[in-house]
């Protein structure tokens, strides 16, 4: 396989702490690549050893065939990201920040500006390209960050949490834009905690907890691990859920909630007709009827659950203490 990220047994310690421990990876080329986990599980940590912000403790990261330590220059200017936390020049016209941003790349002056105006325009803040990041509101700093990532031109965008706290329209602008993005050949390493995010966007998933990975697969391939549920509302229900003999030895739970009859069970759509013919039979009248599949985030809570006999996980996003070390690489600028 063809991989745009390739990392092996990757270790990251802070003093006591293992953010990451022994992370082995390959994201495919052109893949549009979910990265999931919970609070502290080691996402961000993982991004900034890629881009040359944090220094690894051991094993290897490759983005594209280049180390990201020993070629740093050549991987970091393959790699367009959009960070968490903006950390742009807050003084500068935003136009202005983005062409000393192309100048740092390398791109000759008249190609910065007009590759300024084209990514601004592709954002939908062109209008604001004399405002300073500072008097843009928070929905255009996201559109920003993103202008930022793309006046590179990467092959590769990383996107962490890019809709945190944006609303429905941006939301979807965006889903858009980095699907357009994708479609034309760029690789996608997104982390968001919308889990649905996820769902909707990615071809491929990993999930992260506690520094390890505990999975890697479609969100399809998820979603089938889990059982679906079947919601009937009867318009005469009775006391208690009634006996089903359809289907029994696959059904895996039957409840009744007021008016509702609850049917949990695998490939449920393969029920439906002869739950559909039993009720009938037994003289309920239906109102309604729903399936619904697992949720990916339904998946992805069962297996981050943390283990609460050992303590569990870092909850808190606020755990990370200040003693952070700069970056390791020099020459790099900060994202
Ligand atoms: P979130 O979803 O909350 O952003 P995350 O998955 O990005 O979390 P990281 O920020 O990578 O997680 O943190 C992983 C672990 O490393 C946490 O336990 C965190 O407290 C710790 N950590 C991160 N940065 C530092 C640092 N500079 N110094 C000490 N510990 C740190």
């Amino acid at each position: 396989m063809d991989s745009a990220i390739r990392i092996r047994g990757l270790e990251k310690e802070y003093g006591e702490v293992r953010a990451l421990d022994g992370v082995d990876l390959d994201v495919p080329k052109g893949s549009f690549f979910g990265l999931l986990g919970p609070n502290g599980a080691g996402k961000t940590t993982f991004i900034n050893i890629l881009v040359g912000l944090v220094k690894k403790s051991g094993g290897s990261a490759e983005v594209f065939g280049a180390d990201v330590e020993d070629d740093y220059r050549e991987a970091r200017d393959r790699i367009g990201l959009a960070p968490q936390e903006f950390n742009v020049d807050r003084f500068f016209p935003i136009r202005e920040v983005l062409e000393h941003k192309a100048g740092y790349h390398g791109i000759p002056r008249q190609e910065a500006g007009e590759r300024a105006d084209e990514v601004l325009r592709r954002v939908g803040i062109y209008d604001k390209r004399d405002t300073r990041f500072d008097w843009l509101s928070g929905g255009m700093k996201r559109r920003f960050v993103l202008a930022r990532a793309l006046i590179t031109e990467p092959d590769l965008l990383i996107l962490d949490e890019p809709t945190a706290g944006v609303d429905v329209q941006l939301r979807h602008d965006l889903w858009d834009l980095i699907t357009e993005l994708n479609e034309a050949g760029t690789t996608i390493l997104l982390t968001t905690h919308y889990i649905e995010e996820a769902e909707r966007l990615c071809d491929e998933v990993a999930i992260l907890d506690s520094g390890e990975i505990v999975e890697v697969a479609s969100p399809e391939e998820l979603m089938d691990r889990g059982p679906d549920k079947v919601t009937i509302s009867l318009r005469n229900p009775p006391e208690s859920a009634p006996h089903l003999s359809a289907g029994r030895d696959r059904i895996q739970d039957v409840e009744l909630d007021g008016d509702e009859l609850v049917v949990t069970a695998p490939e449920a759509g393969l029920l439906a007709p002869e739950l559909v013919r039993e009720l009938d039979r037994k003289g309920f009248e239906i109102v309604h009827f729903d399936i619904s599949r697992t949720s990916l985030e339904e998946v992805f809570v069962e297996m981050t659950r943390a283990d609460e006999s050992t303590g569990g996980r870092d909850e808190s996003a606020d755990g990370k203490r200040a003693d952070d070390e700069p970056a390791a690489v020099t020459g790099g600028e900060k994202a």
